[in-house]
């Protein structure tokens, strides 16, 4: 079936799970001779407690549970163009749906788009259009820090709380690899400057040492995950896995996708579109709707639903510089401080940081920096 036509029908793209381990390569693994400190294995510890925490944030994960929505549809005569729905997964594949998108609204032989929407998916939207030469208009109620794309944990998690397993069809999963190859080339142009895209360590203790591919994965992609012997890393686990990422400083990086949008002659505009005759009466003829979560009334779209996530920060420690997950929370090291999170609640559409949440992810935190080398 044609890719076009796929996507109008199925009006879809999903995926099923994981923050991208795979199965588990075997111990004789190049890559333990470079880890981050190399011979005995040291790290420098994290400084967890209560009093270190300066920002909570909960963000709400645009999650539909048949997938992000990438479908052409008419309005009177507007064309739209979907692009939203990506749950935990908006910023690994923002570029992959975004190209999508640009394609799909290119292909209207329009010069002049609109796009609904200032988040990750919209801002890269709408850079891919101006690369095509597109005169792009970005249209949004609230800009930066209060969409929920300043809200995420910014790692490389393509195929994390993004649809339903049902939902993985093998027209899916193709369209997901296509999205997710673009995206993850995209982002290796973009090492190097500052830091706004980087890879580091990721340590996993426990749990994650399943030997069975998810359903979503493109192998090669990352490196395999390894799993350490007790004296090859500095914690009191007996499991741990080594699975480099990448990890995305997202107040820089969204601040360099506005600036080189404006730079290239984007507008921004500030404006909230509460029916759809008020999208109806933007002046463009073609529209790309990357509203997330906000496409559930706009769009009633019954699919969408929140999954909430709480982050704390704790003050940088530029000296760390590896990731960290327990199955009860994780550490991220960005620029703007040491981000705490691991929780994820179906359906809740509270903002409000809950304190409980808070000590139980630096509880397991600090579990796992008890007794760890330094
Ligand atoms: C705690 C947490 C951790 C995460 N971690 C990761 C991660 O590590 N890796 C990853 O890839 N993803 C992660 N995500 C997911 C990612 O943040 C989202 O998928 C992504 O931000 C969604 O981007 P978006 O642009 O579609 O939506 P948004 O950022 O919500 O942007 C949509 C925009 O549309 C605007 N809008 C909506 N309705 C209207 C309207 N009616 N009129 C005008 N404007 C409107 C909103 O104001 C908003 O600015 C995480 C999310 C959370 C909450």
């Amino acid at each position: 079936m044609h890719r076009r036509d796929f996507l109008l029908k199925s009006g879809a793209l999903g995926l099923a799970l994981a923050m991208g381990a795979g199965s588990c390569a075997p111990a004789n693994n190049l890559y333990r001779g470079s880890a981050t400190s190399a011979g005995s294995r040291r790290l420098p510890r994290v400084r967890i407690s209560p009093d270190r925490v300066v920002k909570e944030t909960v963000g709400l994960r645009p999650y539909r549970l048949l997938g992000p929505r990438l479908d052409v549809e008419m309005l009177g005569n507007k064309t739209i163009v979907h692009n939203y729905g990506h749950g935990g997964s908006g910023f690994s594949l923002s570029w992959g749906t975004g190209q999508i998108a640009a394609n799909n609204a290119a292909a209207t032989g329009k010069k002049e788009i609109a796009v609904i929407g200032c988040g990750i998916v919209g801002l890269t939207t709408a850079r891919l259009l101006q690369e095509q030469g597109k005169t792009v208009t970005i249209y949004d109620k609230e800009l930066w820090p209060k969409v929920t794309s300043s809200m995420a944990t910014g790692t490389w998690s393509p195929a994390h709380l993004l649809c339903e397993d049902e939902h993985v069809t093998p027209e899916f999963k193709a369209l997901w690899e296509q999205a997710c190859t673009y995206s993850f080339r995209t982002y290796q142009n973009l090492l190097g400057l500052g830091d706004i895209v980087t890879w580091i360590d990721h340590f996993i203790i426990g749990g994650r040492t399943h030997k069975e591919e998810p359903k979503l994965h493109i192998k090669g992609q990352l490196p395999e995950p390894i799993e350490l012997t007790r004296r090859e890393h500095p914690f009191r686990a007996k499991e741990v896995v080594n699975q480099p990422n990448m990890v995305f400083n997202i107040p820089a990086y969204l601040r360099l996708l506005t600036d080189d949008f404006l730079k290239f002659g984007g507008k921004i505009q500030v404006q909230e579109f509460k029916t759809l005759e008020e999208v109806d009466a933007l002046w463009e003829d073609c529209v790309v709707n990357c509203t997330g979560l906000g496409a559930k009334t706009l769009f009633n779209d019954q699919n969408l639903m929140p999954i909430s996530g709480q982050l704390s920060f704790l003050i940088p420690q530029p000296e760390i510089n590896y990731r960290l997950s327990t199955p009860n929370g994780y550490i991220i090291p960005r620029k703007d401080g040491l981000v705490l999170g691991g929780n994820a609640i179906r359906n809740n559409w509270n903002t409000t940081p809950n304190p409980e949440q808070t000590k139980i992810v630096i509880a397991a935190l600090n579990d796992a920096m008890m007794g760890m080398r330094s």
